[in-house]
């Protein structure tokens, strides 16, 4: 849940700090602060137009490589050596094909 702060993070941070020099307990504020971060860190990744991680194991198979794959790079051109299966493809991911990009990532999906 998005923390209902009117504070922007650098007043809570002297916040923090000044009620930390009156030698009261600022874990409340500080947890505080790390959702406000953790806020900032989704806004940006959402500006970025990056996914928004799920755990893994609780994606879908179709979700989890999808989502990998964006992550890849995917190379376009002529004449791609697939390092797997060294089939000649028009795009690689990451090096791969798409049957062997599929493989290698359900391999790596936690269960
Ligand atoms: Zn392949």
């Amino acid at each position: 849940m998005p923390a209902a702060v009117r504070l922007t993070k650098k007043e809570l941070i002297e916040l923090i700090e000044s009620t930390k020099d009156a030698g009261c307990d600022t874990a409340c504020l500080r947890g505080l602060l790390a959702e406000v971060e953790e806020e900032d860190r989704l806004k940006k990744a959402a500006r970025l137009g990056v996914p928004l991680k799920a755990k893994p194991e609780e994606m879908t198979t179709e979700e989890y490589i999808e989502e990998l794959r964006q992550q890849s790079v995917i190379e376009h051109g002529t004449d791609l050596e697939c390092m797997i299966c060294h089939d000649k493809f028009d795009h690689l991911i990451s090096g791969t094909c798409e049957v062997c990009f599929r493989e290698w990532m359900l391999g790596t999906k936690p269960r």
